[in-house]
């Protein structure tokens, strides 16, 4: 997809954290994202790969004292703008992009009412009455599925059940309408029972506003519930891009089997057995920086010599494409 079609479009996103006496290392790789408008896009890895880091990098929400960050081309409905850490970009300032966190109780402010904080909100970008901005607060709460809405805006946010402050979440993130949510593992903190409503909630909201959404997370079971696309990333960098029902069906790269392989039910097992887990863990980026091959390497049960030697480069199979040696391979089922 070209920039020119796209909501967002970032190529070459690089991420460093500084390290003692001005050194850098890199924690994100040459990341390419571009989201079509009305499109929900996945980004899916273990913790630690650097699927959040690279959304606040795009956000301009990364401390520049602890962060350098730059891409070789972004743009916003095809308007350019600059990546850097420390400065919040026109895309954080601005209305059409807002983002959704994991846990909603450490991302509202603790001492200021639900209400407060709406009205605070609705006034950054609209002038108008305390009276007139509490019922919009009400309003986008009661759209929340959120019951006596007029009541819950005298309530502070550990009044509320982890589900209800999550839709909170979401009514001040879309307050103003924006044209693209990035939601990162916004469903992670709550009970199976509440995902499933809040991801059936914004899959909904997503369709009626035709708003574009970056949906980040650690479990390809809520990848395949939202996401039409999907971009799995191990290590700072992107291994598989594809459809998300190719990516669940067929993958290309064994870090994403890896992945479907580890979820729970994904297949039957007698008593007693463990889950199976990619062994391992992801490395640090200090230890990453370090490798020559492929970063995967090193957990890969189908790692061969030239793993060890080569980096993979992101490559087109069939209309998606994989950063693996064997991923073309007519031996690599
Ligand atoms: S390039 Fe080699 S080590 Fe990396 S994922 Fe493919 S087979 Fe495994």
């Amino acid at each position: 997809m070209g920039a020119a079609n796209s909501i967002l479009a970032v190529r070459g996103l690089t991420v460093s954290f500084a390290l003692a006496k001005k050194q850098y290392v890199q924690v994100v790789d040459s990341l390419d994202i571009t989201i079509a408008p009305g499109e929900t896009l996945g980004l899916v890895g273990e913790s630690g790969c650097g699927k959040s880091v690279s959304a606040l990098a795009i956000m301009g929400l990364l401390p520049e004292h602890a962060c350098a960050a730059r891409a070789r081309e972004s743009s916003f409905g095809g308007a350019p703008f600059t990546i850097r850490a420390g400065d919040a970009c026109t895309l954080a300032r601005g209305r059409d992009v807002a983002m959704i966190f994991q846990d909603a109780l450490t991302a509202l402010n603790p001492v200021a009412t639900i209400g407060a904080q709406m009205v605070e909100a609705i006034r950054v970008y609209q002038t108008m009455a305390m009276a007139q901005a509490l019922a919009m607060a009400a309003e986008a709460l009661g759209a929340l599925g959120i019951p006596d809405p007029r009541m819950r805006l005298g309530a502070y946010p550990h009044q509320l059940s982890g589900g209800m402050r999550q839709r909170v979440m979401i009514a001040l993130a879309l307050l103003h309408s924006p044209r693209l949510l990035i939601a990162d593992e916004p469903t992670t903190a709550l009970d199976v029972t509440i995902q499933a409503q809040i991801l059936e909630l914004m899959a909904r909201l997503q369709r009626e506003r035709e708003m574009a959404m970056l949906f980040i997370t650690h479990d390809l079971g809520v990848i395949g519930q939202i996401c039409a696309r999907t971009l799995v990333m191990y290590a700072g960098r992107i291994v598989e891009e594809g459809s998300t029902r190719d990516i669940l069906t067929r993958p290309l790269h064994p870090y994403s089997r890896g992945l479907i392989e580890s979820m729970p039910g994904k297949r039957a097992r007698a008593a007693g057995e463990p889950l199976p887990a990619i062994p391992g863990r992801v490395p640090s980026p200090e230890e990453f920086a370090g490798l020559q091959g492929c970063r995967f390497a090193p957990r890969c049960a189908r790692a061969e010599a030239i793993c060890f030697r080569e980096q993979p480069v992101l490559t087109a199979y069939d209309g998606r494409q994989a950063a693996c040696h064997l991923a073309g391979r007519s031996d690599h089922a």
